[in-house]
C-alpha cells in the first residue's frame, strides 16, 4: 500500500472552512427539490434551436457582448440593451455583482432565511457577509434592515423576491424603502419573478440603486442551458461588463436564449398552470398536520407539526422534519430538507410540478405523516 502523498500546499484559509453548496440528488421517481420546471420547452423551440444551430460559426468565438441576446431580453422587458447583462445562470450574475461591487474591505447584506448562495457567492469573492433576520412571518423587517445598514454600510444588499425558500414576495414599498436605506447596490433576485404579481423591474432606472436578476432556469424550462441576466442602470451594467471573462457566454446559449424569447406566450401559460397547481397543493396541504407559508413562487415551504405530546424545540422539530423528508424519499418523492437553514428548523420545501407529481407528493405526505405521527 502506498502512503497518501504529503500535502505541500492548501487552498485559501477561508475556503478550507467553507462547506460548499449541497442539495442531495437521490434517485427517485418524483423530483420536487430544485424548483425546476416540470416540463421541457415547447417542441417548436427545440426544432428552431436545432435548425439555427446548424448555421453557427463553430470555428469563431461567440459574439463577445452577446448583443443580439441583450437586445432580445431588453425588448422583452421594454428596457434599453445597455441595461442588460447576461451570464451563465443568475448565480454567475450574482458572482459578477460581488466581483464588481464587493470584495476585500466591502460587505454584502442579506436577511435570513433566504437563498443560501447569496452568502456563499459573497464569501467566495472575499466580500464580508453581514446578516439580519426577517420577521417571524418571513416578511422584511425594515427596522432590522436599518440596523444592518447603519452598522455595516454594505456595498451590496441582497433581497430575494419571491424569497427562496419561504416564497414571500416583497411589496413595492419594502423594496423602495430598502433602496432608500441602502448605501450601495440593491440586488433583487427574481429567479421566480414571473410567478409573483409584482416585480421590482419597475424600480430600475438610471438614478436608482436597484438591479433585478432573472433566470431562464425556472419559468423558461431551460435549467440545462445555464442562462441568467440582470436588468439595471446602464452605468452599472458597464462596470459589470469589465468583470466578465472574454467570450464567457457561448454561442449555443446565446442562440437558445433568443429562440426561447419567441415563446413568451407558452411560458406565460406554463406559469399560469403552475400557479393554479400551487394553489391546489396549498389547499390540499392545509388539511394535513403541517404549517405552511403563502408562496408567490413555484414552491411551497411547510413544516410538519410536532404532536402535542412531544417536546417542542429546534432539535425536535429538525428531527421530525427530517423523518418526514425520509418518509417521502422512501415513497420515491424528493423534496428539499431546509431544516439546517437559519430559522427554518423542521421545514421542507416542495417544488410545484405537474398535477400527477402533485398527487404523488400529497399521497406520500399523507401516509408519511400518518406513519411518523403514530
Ligand atoms: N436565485 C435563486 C433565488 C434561486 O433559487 C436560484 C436557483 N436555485 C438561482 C438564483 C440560480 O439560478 P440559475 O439557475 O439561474 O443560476
Amino acid at each position: 500500500m502506498s502512503a497518501a502523498p504529503a500535502r505541500r500546499f492548501q487552498a485559501r484559509d477561508d475556503l478550507v472552512e467553507l462547506e460548499g453548496y449541497h442539495s442531495p440528488q437521490v434517485d427517485v421517481a418524483v423530483r420536487l427539490n430544485t424548483n425546476e420546471s416540470p416540463e421541457s420547452p415547447p417542441a417548436a423551440f427545440r426544432a428552431q434551436l436545432a435548425a439555427e444551430m446548424a448555421d453557427l460559426d463553430w470555428n469563431r468565438y461567440p459574439d463577445r457582448g452577446a448583443l443580439e441576446l441583450r437586445a432580445a431580453i431588453a425588448a422583452h422587458h421594454g428596457v434599453r440593451p445597455e441595461q442588460v447583462l447576461a451570464a451563465n445562470g443568475s448565480n454567475e450574475i450574482l458572482q459578477l455583482v460581488c466581483l464588481g461591487f464587493g470584495g476585500s474591505g466591502r460587505s454584502a447584506a442579506l436577511f435570513h432565511p433566504t437563498y443560501l448562495m447569496h452568502a456563499q457567492i459573497a464569501a467566495l469573492t472575499g466580500t464580508r457577509v453581514v446578516t439580519g433576520n426577517r420577521a417571524p412571518d418571513f416578511s422584511l423587517d425594515l427596522g432590522e434592515v436599518q440596523r444592518v445598514m447603519d452598522e455595516s454600510h454594505p456595498a451590496i444588499t441582497f433581497l430575494c423576491s419571491p424569497n427562496n425558500p419561504t416564497g414571500t414576495v416583497c411589496s413595492p414599498e419594502e423594496v423602495a424603502q430598502v433602496a432608500s436605506l441602502a448605501p450601495g447596490v440593491v440586488v433583487v433576485d427574481e429567479a421566480y419573478g414571473q410567478f409573483a404579481r409584482w416585480s421590482a423591474l419597475e424600480l430600475v432606472n438610471e438614478d436608482s440603486s436597484v438591479v433585478v436578476t432573472r433566470t431562464f432556469s425556472k419559468t423558461w424550462s431551460m435549467a440545462a442551458a445555464r442562462l441568467g441576466y440582470l436588468i439595471g442602470p446602464a452605468w452599472l451594467v458597464a462596470e459589470l461588463d469589465k468583470v466578465v471573462l472574454p467570450y464567457h457566454l457561448d454561442a449555443v446559449k446565446q442562440l437558445a436564449g433568443r429562440v426561447a424569447l419567441r415563446f413568451e406566450a407558452e411560458m406565460i401559460e406554463r406559469v399560469r398552470a403552475l400557479v393554479s397547481e400551487r394553489e391546489r397543493l396549498a389547499t390540499a396541504m392545509g388539511r394535513l398536520a403541517i404549517e405552511q407559508w403563502p408562496s408567490g413562487a413555484n414552491f411551497i415551504l411547510f413544516r410538519p407539526l410536532l404532536p402535542a405530546a412531544r417536546a417542542d424545540g429546534a432539535t425536535a422539530r429538525r428531527a421530525h422534519g427530517h423523518a418526514v423528508w425520509q418518509g417521502l424519499v422512501d415513497r420515491s418523492v424528493l423534496v428539499r430538507d431546509c431544516g439546517s437553514w437559519p430559522g427554518l428548523e423542521g421545514c421542507l420545501r416542495v417544488t410545484v410540478g405537474t398535477p400527477h407529481e402533485g398527487d404523488a407528493f400529497l399521497s406520500a405526505l399523507t401516509s408519511t405523516l400518518t406513519e411518523v405521527l403514530a
